[in-house]
Formats: structure tokens, sequence, C-alpha cells
């Protein structure tokens, strides 16, 4: 049989819902157990709500893992995920149980209209950026070629 080979993804989660704590890790659990080989997880930490303020404050961490998924049926587990976590659509950046975003996967750039790797407004995030820092400064966004430490210095630079 050929040996698959696994990519190296970056993955952020969000709760501002329910058991915030609670859900995250049913979500790093799930994500075990569907075979994806988790190496890294981030503090969690504290944020106020982004783009609509007026809702609970977030849990938000990301974790580093290896997958044999492709990028698109990464997705599909992830959006099962959310689901099986009582994640409901309502209003763009309401309040979820669970939001699972890729961030990286591998050095791959993918621009398609249900996914965008990158994720695009990761560099706008300190959500992202500082749990990312936490665990792999050194990591080279692949368009823009800055670690994602220069590219939170830049962000918190710019919030002066
Ligand atoms: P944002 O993407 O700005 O953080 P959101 O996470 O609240 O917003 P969702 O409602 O969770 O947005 O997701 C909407 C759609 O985004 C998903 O159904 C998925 O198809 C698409 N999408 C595009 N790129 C990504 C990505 N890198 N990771 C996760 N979902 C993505
Ligand atoms: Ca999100
Ligand atoms: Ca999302």
């Amino acid at each position: 049989m050929e040996e698959q080979v696994k990519h190296r993804v970056f993955i952020a989660l969000g709760s501002n819902l329910g058991d915030k704590h609670k859900n995250i890790l049913d979500a790093v659990n799930y994500l075990i157990e569907e075979g994806v080989d988790i190496r890294k997880i981030s503090s969690i930490i504290e944020t106020a709500p982004y783009g609509l303020t007026e809702q609970p404050s977030f849990l938000n961490c990301v974790i580093e893992g290896y997958t044999e998924l492709s990028p698109r049926k990464l997705l599909l587990l992830l959006l099962d995920i959310e689901k099986r976590l009582g994640r409901v659509r309502t209003i763009k950046w309401g309040p979820r149980t669970i939001d699972l975003d890729i961030i990286f996967y591998d050095d791959l750039v993918i621009d398609e209209p249900d996914l965008k790797v990158p994720h695009p407004d990761m560099k706008n995030r300190i959500f992202v950026l500082k749990p990312l820092v936490e665990i792999e400064p050194d990591f080279v966004h692949p368009i823009f070629k800055k670690s994602v430490k220069q590219l939170l210095e830049d962000l918190e630079g710019k919030s002066k």
C-alpha cells in the first residue's frame, strides 16, 4: 500500500456559547478521534468578540496537527465537528458553540469560493496570531513571506 503523506495544518478554535472550555476540548478530542495527529496546543485565551461586538467573549486557541486528509476533506470534517457540537449558523460572526478554521495547510495557497487558505483575515486577528506565535513563531506565511511572529508585531504596531 502506498504510504500516505501527512500534511501539517494549523487550526484555530473559538467558542462563545455554552461551556466554552468544554466545547474547545471536545473539538480537540473529535479531531484526535478522526485521526488528526495533534502535536501542539496553544494556551486558551479569552478574547473580546470580533466583528459583531454585542455578544459574549470568546475563548480561542490554535492547534498544530498532522493529517492525511485533503484540504477539502479537512474542511468537511471541521464543519461536521461544528455540527456535532451543536453549532447553528445564524448571523455572520454571531455567537457559536464552536468555530473551527483552517489557518494554514502546509504552505498551500487555496482560493476557492468556500475554501481560502491561509485564512484571509488571520493577519488582522490577534486571537489567531498570538496563540500561533506561542506554538510556532517562525512559521512563514506562504503569501506574505513573513513569520507569524513578524505578522503579530506588525499588527500590534498598527494598533498603537
Ligand atoms: P471567518 O471565516 O471570517 O472567521 P466565520 O468563521 O464566522 O468567519 P463561518 O460561518 O464559520 O465563518 O464559515 C463560513 C464558511 O467559510 C464555511 O462554510 C467554509 O466553507 C468557509 N471557509 C473558507 N475558508 C475557510 C477556512 N480556511 N477555514 C474554515 N472555513 C472556511
Ligand atoms: Ca472564524
Ligand atoms: Ca469558520
